[in-house]
């Protein structure tokens, strides 16, 4: 049996499995089957009001999970496959676990711009819910090597690269009359407001679905982290950022070129690799522009470092 063949059996026998994506390693489930969908629940130690994302094969399959009205169907036909979740109305007619939308009646779709999700969704045919693979508030995974430090062999992983984009998606409300972006990624606000031509509100996930501090701990590494540093403690790393005078003896650079998006797939990976490091007692994290994906690289460092 082949590695995607072994995917579809956990799959379809009500097991979770990890997968790759561009963005980063999702820990799936079939978003039909109840006991399936709180196996990711009970591996990650996710909070039960923390909604899903479904990953799907195309349009046509998120046609029969969500309502898409002409906005929805905009930005999914411009950004599908791609780093962007659309949140819409639930489709009432639709199969689906209602722990997958922790009992909302919206829903949370994308469709993932990588070949091996992609394969594993057509042949599937039934998406997948799927959050990162980690435990619950811990860095989210962009290797192969990451879900194997979190889950152990207890989780079936399918091998794939270092996710390309490094980051999780954009998720974009579209269920409301003034469409929000609830969490920044790759795609940006501007990007969306360019396509929809019409500005954009910005709100917090926690706020749409109503469970305060649920995202605080989001992406916290172990060691305390400290950001926009202009000098760097004795037995702290550095996590650096383009050209500058800060120095340490154990130093990781995001992008010596100040490459923004190559910075945005080396973030977690590095994040965790300083976390191993021993003899440290914190990160310290150099300023970052805050402009186009550097916008969700600061969001991320921000929930990293309120701990
Ligand atoms: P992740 O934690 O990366 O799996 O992403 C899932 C996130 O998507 C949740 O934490 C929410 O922020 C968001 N989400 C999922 N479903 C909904 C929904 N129906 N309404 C609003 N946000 C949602
Ligand atoms: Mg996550």
């Amino acid at each position: 049996m082949n590695i995607i063949q072994t995917a579809l059996l956990k799959l379809s026998s009500g097991e979770a499995m990890a997968f790759p994506t561009e963005t980063v390693y999702g820990l799936g489930a079939d978003c039909t089957n109840d006991s399936a969908v709180q196996k990711i629940f009970t591996l990650k130690g996710r909070p039960a009001f923390n909604p899903l994302i479904i990953h799907v094969s195309d349009i046509h399959m998120a046609f029969k999970y969500g309502e898409f009205n002409d906005t929805a169907r905009t930005l999914a036909n411009k950004f599908w496959p791609g780093p962007l979740t659309i949140v819409v109305p639930l489709n009432k007619n639709a199969k689906i676990s209602s722990y997958v939308t922790a009992g909302l009646d919206t829903i949370a779709i994308r469709c993932p711009n990588h070949p091996v999700a992609l394969d594993l969704l057509q042949q599937y045919n039934v998406p997948i819910a799927a959050p990162s693979a980690n435990i619950s508030g811990y860095v989210s995974p962009t290797k192969y090597e990451h879900v194997h430090d979190e889950f152990g062999d207890k989780v079936f992983i399918v091998p794939g690269d270092q996710s390309c984009i490094g980051l999780e998606s954009t998720i974009v409300d579209c269920s409301v009359t003034d469409v929000a972006i609830l969490r920044p990624g790759f795609i940006t606000k501007e990007n969306i407001e360019t396509i929809l031509n019409m500005p954009l509100t910005e709100k917090t996930s926690s706020e749409v679905i109503k469970a305060p501090g649920q995202f605080k701990l989001h992406y916290s590494p172990k060691l305390p982290v400290r950001l926009n540093v202009t000098n760097v403690h004795p037995n702290e790393a550095l996590l650096n950022f383009g050209q500058n005078a800060l120095t340490a003896d154990i130093s990781l650079n995001l992008s010596p070129q100040g490459n923004l998006d190559e910075a945005a797939t080396n973030l977690f990976d590095y994040l965790r690799k300083l976390d191993k490091h021993p003899n440290i007692t914190g990160i310290a994290v150099s300023p970052i522009p805050c402009e186009k994906i550097g916008v969700a690289i600061n969001e991320r460092l921000d929930r990293a470092a309120s701990k």
